[in-house]
C-alpha cells in the first residue's frame, strides 16, 4: 500500500502545482464493480480503489493515480495515464472480475464454502488428492448467492476463487456431478488461458484432455445435458 501512496503523492505533486501535498489515505474496497472514489475531506484525501485492482501493476496503479487526482482537482488526465488505465480496465480477466463482483456482490458480500448439502472445501481437498497430487493451492471456494441456472461455477484468477452455483446445494444433485463443476474449475487454476489472434480461450485442446481423466466423466455430460433440457437453457456448463 505504501508504493500505491507514493503515486497519488506522485500525483498531486505533478497536477497540484504548488499547493504542496496533502494527507493521503489509500484503500481497498469491495465495490460492486470496477469503480474508484477520491474526496477531500477537511484537507484530507481519501482514496478508496476497487480491489479488483488490488495486484495490478504498478505502472496501471500510477496511472490509475494520476486519473483519479486530475478529476479531483479538476485537471486534465495526462493521456499516457488515460490510455494505460483504459486499456487495462478493457482486459479480458479486469473485466470479467468486474462482472463477477457485479453479480456476486448485492447487499450480502460473505458467503460460505458450505453449502446444506455439500461442503466444498471437503470436496476440494478430496478431487485434489485424486487428479493434482495436492498440488493445487486452495483458493476462496463459495457458493453463488443466487441460484444460477445456465452458469454452474466459475473461476476468477483475480480474486482466486471458485463460485459454484447455489442450485448444486442439492441432495437431488449427485455428490460426483458437483465433483465435476468443481474439477472442472480446478482446471482453470492448472491451465492458463491461451491468447490465440488477440483472442483469450479458457478451453484449450489440453484442457478439454484433462477434462476427460474425471472419473464419472461420461455421466457428467449427460447429467449437463439433461439440465439444459429441463430449464431449457440453451446449455448449461461450467464457464
Ligand atoms: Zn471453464
Amino acid at each position: 500500500m505504501t508504493d500505491v501512496k507514493k503515486f497519488f503523492l506522485d500525483a498531486f505533486h505533478h497536477l497540484g502545482g504548488n499547493r504542496g501535498l496533502p494527507v493521503v489515505d489509500v484503500r481497498f474496497y469491495p465495490y460492486a464493480g470496477l469503480r474508484h472514489t477520491i474526496r477531500l475531506r477537511s484537507g484530507q484525501v481519501y482514496v478508496r480503489l476497487s480491489d479488483i485492482c488490488k495486484n495490478s501493476p504498478p505502472e496501471v496503479m500510477r496511472a490509475l493515480a494520476f486519473v483519479l487526482v486530475a478529476r479531483l482537482l479538476g485537471k486534465k488526465i495526462p493521456p499516457v495515464h488515460d490510455r494505460t488505465y483504459r486499456e487495462y480496465s478493457l482486459t479480458p480477466e479486469v473485466m470479467r472480475s468486474s462482472d463477477i463482483a457485479r453479480r456476486g456482490r448485492g447487499r450480502k458480500m460473505i458467503s460460505s464454502a458450505r453449502g446444506n448439502s455439500y461442503d466444498l472445501d471437503k470436496m476440494f481437498a478430496k478431487l485434489n488428492r485424486r487428479y493434482f497430487d495436492s498440488s493445487l493451492e486452495k483458493p476462496t471456494l463459495t457458493w453463488s448467492q443466487r441460484k444460477t441456472r445456465s452458469i454452474l461455477g466459475h473461476h476468477d484468477r483475480v480474486h482466486d476463487t471458485i463460485v459454484i452455483s447455489k442450485s448444486l446445494d442439492s441432495t437431488q444433485v449427485p455428490e460426483w456431478f458437483v465433483e465435476f463443476i468443481i474439477y472442472h474449475e480446478m482446471l482453470h487454476i492448472r491451465h492458463a488461458a491461451r491468447m490465440i489472434n488477440g483472442r483469450r480461450y479458457y478451453h484449450t485442446a489440453a484442457f478439454r484432455l484433462d477434462e476427460r481423466r474425471f472419473a464419472k466423466y461420461d455421466q457428467a455430460q449427460r447429467w449437463l445435458e439433461q439440465i439444459a433440457r429441463q430449464r431449457r437453457v440453451p446449455r448449461a456448463r461450467a464457464a
